[in-house]
């Protein structure tokens, strides 16, 4: 009883003493400074909230935006270094070795934590939660060679995706196996890319290949002192495995299906005492499938996320200002939208961007990078109080972006 007492007045502490913020800076810390801590500093600005972020390279997107320690994220005198006058810390990509996190948080406040990053860096301890707190899974099975593969089929069934337990993004490390006839072909092909990140034995999941309807994800906030918020359920269009299109919020999503959405997000950061923001992405199976069973929990991202993008115009407050918010012990903002929006991924190259300017209510963000095949270098919201008109804006921008 003391003890909660005692806690609960320290978190109130820690809480206050970062929202003097009248005359000094408060310091967020961020692991990464790629595209997503570039916005979180835009974001930052106007609370008075300055961004120092750790990164390897030299290059980083973010690094202009804020102080730049320049170092690899297991350096130790480098994080000491980065963790010095800190008032909270956070991250943007959540590749960032465990054993960095777990060290940052000895020396500064570090949201989310640990224990939400561990589950959210293997895809089996990702699944294992979410079908332990009741989110509907489709089946998988992990699996540490070609050979395992095959018995792993007889529990999932063909065609299956395979994919690397960790260090996966936009469509890397994973891939469709449709016949078992070549296993040991399809293993080397799709676990090159652990390989390649370094990785000694390469861990997999089999799953099942989900015949989904769409794609929608749920982008949710949970502030240290329990205050939960979510934006409206969004539809996602991917191609090779990347994310091309944000419509927001989703069509046709009923109250209920929303609350079920928002029930799990609950769930799961409760459960994970996490802060900041949170994506979950679900494959929808489809109405005919009943609110309670029509969501399949994919995975989810313990940071901002690119299905989020469209919150900066298209929402009462940003995912990315929601998170310092949170992540700051300051009160989260409204997540309601602001009519609709479609946002528009810019992948390996640039449209001009004086034709981008030129279409009305086409909100333009070029992250600095320079461009590669299947690189995310930008992204263009449009909005509009009706969707179709959202809809016809985002279509001239595809155009562009088609031709660029
Ligand atoms: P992920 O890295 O798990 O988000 O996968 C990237 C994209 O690949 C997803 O957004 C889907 O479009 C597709 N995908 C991944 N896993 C599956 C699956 N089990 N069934 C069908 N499509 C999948």
């Amino acid at each position: 009883m003391w003890f909660g007492t005692i806690a609960a007045c320290l978190a109130v502490v820690a809480v206050l003493n970062i929202s003097r913020t009248g005359a000094t800076v408060v310091k967020i810390g961020v692991l990464g400074a790629g595209q997503l801590g570039r916005m979180l500093a835009l974001a930052g600005g106007p609370l008075g909230l300055s961004l120092r972020f750790l990164d390897p390279d030299p290059e980083a997107c973010a690094a202009a935006f804020g102080e730049h320690v320049c170092a690899s994220f297991d350096d130790e005198a480098a994080l000491a270094r980065f963790a010095q006058g800190l008032d909270a810390a956070t991250l943007e990509f959540e590749n960032v070795p465990l054993s960095c996190v777990q060290a940052l948080s000895s020396l500064t406040t570090v949201y989310p934590g640990p224990v939400a990053l561990a589950a959210a860096q293997d895809r089996l301890s990702e699944k294992t939660l979410f079908s332990g707190l009741g989110l509907g899974v489709h089946a998988y099975a992990p699996v540490a060679s070609a050979a395992e593969v095959h018995g792993a089929l007889s529990h999932v069934g063909l065609p299956a995706v395979l994919k690397t337990r960790s260090m996966g993004y936009d469509g890397k490390g994973q891939g469709v196996i449709r016949s078992d006839t070549d296993l040991q072909a399809d293993w080397d092909r799709i676990t090159s890319h652990g390989r390649q990140q370094g990785e000694a034995s390469v861990r997999c999941l089999v799953e099942s290949m989900v015949a989904f309807e769409r794609e929608l994800s749920l982008v949710a906030v949970r502030g240290r002192s329990g205050e939960f918020g979510a934006y409206p359920l969004v539809a996602n269009i991917h191609s090779g495995g990347i994310l091309r299109t944000t419509i927001a919020p989703a069509p046709g999503v009923a109250p209920e299906l929303q609350r079920l959405a928002e029930a799990h997000a609950r769930a799961i950061m409760e459960h994970l005492g996490y802060v900041g923001v949170l994506a979950i992405e679900f494959f929808d199976l489809g109405a005919g499938h009943g609110t309670a069973s029509r969501l399949l929990a994919n995975e989810m991202a313990p940071r901002v996320h690119n299905t989020g993008h469209w919150t900066i115009e298209g929402a009462q407050t940003s995912q990315f200002e929601n998170h310092l918010r949170a992540v700051a012990g300051l009160p989260l903002g409204s997540c309601e939208a602001r009519g609709h929006s479609v946002m528009v991924n810019l992948i390996g190259s640039v449209p001009e961007v004086r034709e981008l300017l030129a279409i009305k209510d086409a909100h333009v963000h070029i992250y600095g990078k320079s461009a590669r095949p299947g690189r995310k270098v930008g992204h263009v919201t449009a909005t509009a109080n009706d969707a179709q008109v959202a809809a016809a804006i985002a279509a001239r921008v595809q155009a562009l972006v088609d031709r660029a």
